[in-house]
């Protein structure tokens, strides 16, 4: 690799990607376009969007309360076409996954049916710098059952003067307190230090005793290839508008492992994951349907879906292999370059092993690093700042290219 603009324009020359760029909105300033950095926070919109809602609002209009069993894609089978794209995104059957709700919604869910404390078994492994949503969560479910969340939360931080958490770590953490644990629930990569964490290990150890392993996939989902079944994670849950581009607050999923199908599991429940031959019989009994789409509660929001829809597509046709191998050449360019011309100003907690990480980078920058961070922003680089010291950025290789993080280099070395 070369730290020279030349080197990043051949490089997106010979992208085989580099059209799918022209499938998204770039926003633009005063007519010209910014440098986009914040595809982990809310992705583009694909330009097929509008005409997938388009869609919906016709038959709405046209069709209206037909329009669940009639026209192209019925709605009240709207949630299958997520299936096939769904479990090729999480490496999951088709009967492991369904698109419903939103994220942490669905977290609360799954926490229903997958935190099932007992006297001895009551406590919860989480990361020190996990999303403060997933926390909510967690501490709510911990007190409705009657536990105390200072007790039950156990946290697990990077060692000092580290920003990684060791996987080593993780796993003397589990053994030692294997009676103790009910459930261990990690983010597949960390939003703060976009750390990628080996889930097939976390996974192994927790099946050897027999403790729930659960994912927050929302920095994950679209960003790295996942195994979920193979890995023999118990559940997951994520958000479509991060990496999967499908809108603001767009709908979200969630994964169920096979192994747990036929179980008595207990759950809240809503007609929509009701049996769906019996759905509309309008009968008492509860028959959840099998797999997955047992846990859904409402009918689908099919405006939000529709624009997932659209996005789904092209993930489709670019595939998360083709994606994973542009995202690792674009990140260690992004990296290269951020080191040979920023050394002594920057320091990236990102681990450097693009094993342990997805496109995000986060930079620590020496000095005052918020106000670099809004001078960026001036610029129309839009990146993310988290307190108390980070610019996130994240190369999307679905529109972001090399010269795209040339530039932002450029302009972060000069605001230095
Ligand atoms: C983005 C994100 C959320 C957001 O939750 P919503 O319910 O979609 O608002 C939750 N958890 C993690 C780990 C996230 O990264």
């Amino acid at each position: 690799m070369q730290a020279t603009l030349q080197y990043a324009q051949t490089c997106d020359q010979s992208d085989t990607l580099k059209h799918f760029r022209e499938r998204f909105f770039i926003p633009k300033v005063n007519g010209s376009e910014v440098v986009y950095l914040c595809g982990n926070s809310l992705g583009l919109q694909p330009k097929t969007v509008s005409s997938f809602i388009q869609e919906e609002l016709d038959k709405w209009q046209n069709l209206a309360v037909l329009a669940h069993h009639e026209g192209k894609n019925p709605w009240m089978y709207y949630h299958k076409l997520f299936t096939v794209p769904l479990a090729k995104l999480t490496g999951a059957k088709e009967s492991e996954v369904v698109c419903m709700n939103q994220l942490s919604v669905n977290l609360n869910l799954m926490l229903v049916s997958f935190y099932r404390p007992t006297a001895k078994r009551f406590k919860v492994l989480m990361q020190s710098t996990e999303f403060p949503s997933d926390y909510y969560a967690v501490q709510q479910q911990v007190k409705f059952h009657g536990y105390n969340p200072e007790e039950a939360i156990i946290e697990i931080a990077p060692r000092s003067g580290e920003n990684a958490i060791r996987t080593e770590d993780i796993k003397k953490t589990i053994e030692q307190y294997k009676d103790e644990l009910a459930l261990v629930l990690f983010s597949g990569v960390n939003y703060y230090s976009g750390q990628f964490f080996d889930i097939e290990a976390i996974s192994k150890k927790c099946c050897e005793h027999e403790i729930i392993f659960g994912l927050d996939l929302a920095h994950t989902i679209g960003n790295l290839p996942l195994k979920l079944h193979e890995w023999n994670v118990d559940f997951a849950t994520w958000c479509s508008y991060k990496y999967l581009n499908s809108g603001p607050g767009g709908v979200s999923g969630i994964f169920v492992h096979e192994y747990h199908h036929n179980k008595e599991l207990p759950r809240f429940a809503g007609w929509w994951g009701n049996k769906e031959s019996v759905r509309f019989l309008m009968q008492k009994e509860f028959i959840p349907m099998q797999g997955a789409e047992g846990w859904q509660q409402s009918n689908a929001p099919i405006f939000s879906m529709a624009a997932h829809l659209a996005s789904l597509q092209i993930f489709e046709e670019a595939g998360m292999e083709n994606l994973r191998n542009k995202s690792i050449e674009l990140t260690n360019f992004t990296e290269y370059i951020l080191n040979e011309k920023l050394k002594n100003s920057i320091e990236i907690i990102t681990p450097k092993n693009t094993a342990e990480r997805g496109c995000q980078l986060s930079i620590r920058v020496n000095g005052n690093g918020k106000e670099m961070f809004n001078k960026l922003m001036e610029q129309n680089f839009i990146c993310d700042w988290r307190e108390p010291d980070i610019i996130r950025i994240a190369p999307v290789p679905l529109y972001n290219t090399f010269t795209d993080v040339w530039k932002f280099t450029e302009a972060l070395e000069q605001i230095l």
